[in-house]
């Protein structure tokens, strides 16, 4: 939300807004702790906002990592299975939306915020961020696996070839990926076409950012300011 002060506060206390210039010559109203007077300055959904000791706005930003289990889902609401909003215990947690979704079955790192402008630019194709998956798989992977996620594969469905995904051979049975786009089911359809079934998957990072490994399954904490700063950035595949 973006707005100009003197729209948000009319809107919010039915003043005109004609009658709201005369609150700002008179310096009743302070945004961000600061007396605003111009009619056009411009607002946010977290800008903090009094009109003389009213409190028109005071809504904090938040971030949030999740270790998800597997078993629930990554939505706000499900009929049938509890979700990632449930497993927070904050008063807040209803106002909270997910950036970047992780199948019911799969696990690891998922951001929580109530930052809609933050979300979008993290899931923006402009912004590049890779995510990186561990996957362990059914059959053993071979180095054919290297080159085909490379090469991106076509989804008949979608009508897309996949954008370079790096794949890295931890072991017979697991991999590493690193993918920049999120598309339905992605990874069990990518190995889907070597017929190798993915087990388990987990999510380890998103750009620079790295599950907490001090984080049980259903854990969660809040982003440090570095983490947010850093986050964005190509992670690095494990070494080993
Ligand atoms: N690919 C999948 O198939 N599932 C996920 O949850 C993430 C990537």
């Amino acid at each position: 939300m973006r707005a100009r002060l003197d729209r948000f506060i009319s809107a919010q206390t039915g003043i005109a807004r004609k009658d709201v210039r005369g609150l700002l010559a008179q310096g009743r109203v302070r945004v961000d702790g600061r007396p605003a007077t111009a009619i056009n300055q411009v607002v946010d959904q977290f800008s903090h906002i009094l009109l003389d000791r009213q409190v028109l706005q005071a809504k904090t930003p938040v971030y949030l990592m999740l270790h998800k289990p597997t078993g629930v889902v990554s939505a706000t609401r499900d009929d049938h299975h509890k979700t990632v909003i449930e497993l927070l215990e904050r008063a807040d947690s209803s106002s909270l939306h997910i950036a970047g979704r992780l199948d019911f079955n799969s696990s690891g790192l998922l951001l929580l915020t109530n930052d809609g402008k933050w979300s979008r630019a993290l899931s923006s194709p402009e912004m590049n961020i890779s995510k990186v998956y561990r996957v362990t798989l059914e059959n053993p992977i071979s180095t054919s696996y290297i080159q085909a996620f490379a090469q991106g594969m076509y989804f008949d469905y979608e009508g897309i070839t996949t954008r370079p995904a790096q794949l890295k051979i931890i072991n017979d049975y697991v991999a590493e990926v690193s993918l920049v786009e999120g598309r339905y089911h992605q990874l069990k359809r990518m190995f889907g076409r070597f017929r190798n079934r993915v087990l388990e998957l987990q999510r380890i990072a998103i750009g620079n950012l790295r599950l907490d490994t001090s984080l049980q399954p259903g854990q969660y904490r809040a982003l440090s300011a570095l983490e947010l700063t850093n986050i964005q950035g190509a992670p690095e595949l494990t070494n080993r």
